[in-house]
């Protein structure tokens, strides 16, 4: 029996477990979080005091604290049944690390002790040979270590019946360059909230910090494990390269409104659960647009803690996943010719005087403000377009962006009619002097204004990559799979320097002789003309746009090779280093690994694409044929004439014809793989397996393995179709 049929038979008998049994959210929220309020009880006032402080990034722990530290989440960790621990971090490969070690250790005289010191809490040297490091190690023939990043709490992460507490960590190497996600993500949180502060301080000076806020929406398919297994694609690739479009696709729009399945639903609850217990606030699940295919969202964090938590969650859903029979996509294209999935970033600033810096204001000056970080936002995406590309660009997420209902490769901003008008009218003011109408903009309830409108007509408009939403900017084009933190670290930097540069203005007017209030409108003024190409309200995903991004002198790089550019020209390096974020060094080493990284994901595909035809498509297609052959030659053996057993023929040319042109495609693909691995510079390499290897070959061998798929014996067919992964549960 083929693993195909095996699979759909044992859906049918059920064997999938219940979810788990209902409990209030608030009694599970945070058990596994070594929290605050966790920590009171567990450490002593010094203790508790130094964490207190370098949470908030003031202070370093010294050595006897941190020990102090160290001993009370061991103890708390205990009482949990924990017996190991590990720096959890984020490397470069898009994954999360970790590497357990055992509480226990034995003494100079041989006796067993439980331990876990200060030392082993703030560092660690996991093998770091085996990490991504765009060369950097070997430039530096440095170590890497992992430092403990107070910011985020330790956790519990429970795997079957193991428990092990997580401390999280940056990665660095022995020269001080950074070799994971988080590192420059806390660098850019920081040179933000300088820059937002000073900002901030023209319309209150009792703003001491600005924090980036995200709120992250996860898309995701859940398939069965079983079909998940018969598709080689899957398990090795992340996508299936090949599948007929199944007679119902999405047209019905029935699963978006629909209800979840009882299966999906016992899964959805059983991984919630897991996730409340690690202090992730996950408010929101709903199936999305395409069959199989759901969302999650939780309530907004700080950036820096929104991005573990998503990277925790998935992980989580992986693992409770398998425990329900099932498996979960995150890639951005599992299949083709169904909506894709993306990680829409819900991004905004707020102050620790509890002001969102993005709310619409009520009153003069509170619109003035708004204004102000609206527009520089505004400015801050069409300086550096390119660097948003960049930040979202990957093998996968390619498949997404720029297809026919996925947000184009092209950045622009999408804010609505009525601020469009704002705008505008902010524009058409000429001359030096504030005037009444400068006046009567601004004291517009923007406020209430705004939120009325997007609701009427603006969040209709999910075609743009990068839109208002009413007190946040959403930013959709960022990919299922990838860490968020790559498109925060660029959004955080971006924002830090343009309003570095605002303020630079605003002052050089205000030293003129300009009013406060004057100098302002007047660089906002100046900002909104000088941004304005990178507006745009109408539909994203159409023809005409494109055509007219390019008019507006727009980029539109739809390959991830070309797209990576903007991460090492000058102007990048000069960003990310005079913000302190990352220095050439290391933006050259990123760029080599997101190189290599795309490299390896065409080859992966590639290969599997081969080996499929080989091994799969190809012999139960030739098995069909020789059925058509013995078939016909019966039927002329017993005397029959030709056009009785015309349509037999026909199919057969067909099959015969597809086989043919599929074989010849695959050897020449295996060629043209060839080539492409003799080259020894990354980027020539990248865009050569782009060129050579996946834009002459991938689509044309789809082409015909799917008509093979439709033309072959149903029965014979070993690859799970599609209406298969997508329908049956
Ligand atoms: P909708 O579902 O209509 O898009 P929401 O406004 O609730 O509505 O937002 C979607 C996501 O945006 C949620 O994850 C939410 O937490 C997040 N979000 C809301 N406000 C902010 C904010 N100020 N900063 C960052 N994210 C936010
Ligand atoms: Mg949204």
């Amino acid at each position: 029996m083929s693993l195909r049929v095996s699979a759909i038979n044992s859906i049918s008998q059920g064997k999938a477990p219940k979810g788990p049994a209902s409990a209030k959210i608030t009694a599970l929220f945070g058990e596994n979080v070594f929290t605050l309020q966790k920590a009171r009880a567990f450490l002593s006032d010094e203790a508790y005091k130094s964490l207190l402080s370098s949470i908030k990034g003031s202070k370093k722990i010294d050595r006897t604290v941190a020990n102090q530290i160290a001993a009370g989440m061991r103890q708390w960790a205990e009482t949990k049944g924990v017996t190991h621990y590990t720096h959890w971090f984020q490397p470069l490969t898009g994954t999360t690390a970790e590497k357990h070690d055992s509480f226990f250790t034995l003494k100079g005289d041989g006796t067993a002790i439980e331990e876990f010191d200060g030392a082993a809490l703030i560092q660690q040297e996991p093998d770091a040979s085996s990490f991504p490091s765009g060369g950097i190690r070997a430039t530096f023939e440095a170590r890497g270590y992992t430092a403990w990043d107070p910011s985020s709490p330790a956790f519990i992460m429970e795997i079957g019946d193991g428990k092990t507490l997580c401390i999280p960590t940056i990665f660095v190497s022995y020269t001080g360059e950074t070799l994971d996600y988080k590192a420059p993500l806390l660098k850019s949180l920081e040179a933000l909230n300088k820059s937002a502060v000073e900002v901030a301080n023209y319309f209150d000076k009792n703003v001491s910090r600005v924090a980036a806020t995200l709120g992250w929406e996860q898309e995701y398919f859940v398939i069965d494990e079983g079909m998940f297994n018969a598709r080689p694609d899957l398990v090795l690739s992340g996508r299936t390269v090949f599948g007929h479009a199944p007679a119902k696709g999405q047209q019905l729009e029935d699963h978006y409104f629909g209800s979840i399945p009882e299966r999906v639903y016992d899964f959805m609850r059983d991984f919630e659960n897991e996730s409340y217990k690690l202090g992730i606030p996950l408010r929101t699940r709903h199936n999305e647009v395409a069959p199989a295919q759901f969302e999650c969202a939780p309530i907004f964090e700080e950036v820096s803690v929104a991005v573990d938590h998503n990277t925790l969650l998935m992980d989580v859903m992986n693992r409770v996943a398998r425990r329900h029979g099932l498996r979960v996509l995150l890639h951005e294209k599992p299949f083709a010719g169904i909506n894709g999935s993306g990680k829409h970033n819900n991004w905004s600033m707020s102050t620790d005087t509890g002001v969102n810096l993005l709310a619409p204001g009520k009153t003069p000056k509170t619109n003035l403000m708004f204004l102000t970080f609206f527009v520089n936002t505004i400015k801050a995406v069409h300086d550096y377009s390119d660097l948003l590309r960049a930040s979202i660009a990957s093998a996968s997420n390619d498949y997404r962006l720029g297809a026919n209902e996925a947000p184009p490769a092209i950045i622009s901003v999408f804010i609505g009619g009525y601020l469009s008008k704002v705008l505008e009218e902010i524009k058409e003011r000429v001359g030096d002097k504030f005037d009444e109408q400068d006046e009567a903009i601004l004291k517009l309830d923007l406020h209430r204004s705004i939120p009325e409108l997007l609701l009427d007509n603006t969040d209709r408009n999910r075609t743009s990559p990068f839109a208002f939403t009413g007190n946040k900017f959403e930013f959709r084009a960022v990919g299922s799979t990838a860490n968020c933190a790559n498109a925060m670290t660029t959004l955080n930097t971006i924002m830090a320097d343009t309003l570095k540069k605002f303020k630079q203005d605003v002052d050089v007017l205000i030293e003129k002789g300009d009013k406060k209030e004057i100098a302002i409108m007047h660089v906002i003024r100046e900002y909104i003309v000088a941004s304005d190409k990178v507006l745009f309200e109408g539909d994203g995903y159409s023809e005409e746009w494109e055509k007219e991004a390019a008019k507006r002198g727009l980029p539109n790089l739809k390959t991830t090779p070309l797209a990576l550019d903007a991460m090492v020209t000058e102007k990048a390096k000069h960003l990310f280093e005079s913000n302190d974020v990352l220095s050439h060094v290391e933006l050259e080493a990123r760029h080599e690994i997101e190189l290599e990284k795309y490299i390896k994901n065409v080859q992966i595909e590639a290969r599997i694409m081969g080996e499929l035809c080989t091994s799969h498509v190809l012999p139960a297609s030739v098995k069909y044929q020789n059925i058509l052959i013995n078939n016909i030659k019966g039927l002329k053996e017993i005397g029959l004439k030709e056009s009785s057993y015309a349509n037999q023929l026909q199919i057969l040319e067909k099959i015969s014809e597809h086989i043919n042109i599929l074989s010849d495609l695959v050897e020449k693909m295996i060629e043209a793989r060839k080539v492409c691995n003799a080259m020894t510079e990354t980027r020539t390499k990248a865009i050569a397996y782009e060129s050579q290897v996946k834009a002459p070959f991938f689509d044309a061998i789809r082409y015909r393995v799917d008509k093979l798929e439709l033309l072959v014996d149903d029965s014979n067919w070993p690859l799970p179709k599609y209406r298969e992964m997508l329908f049956i549960r």
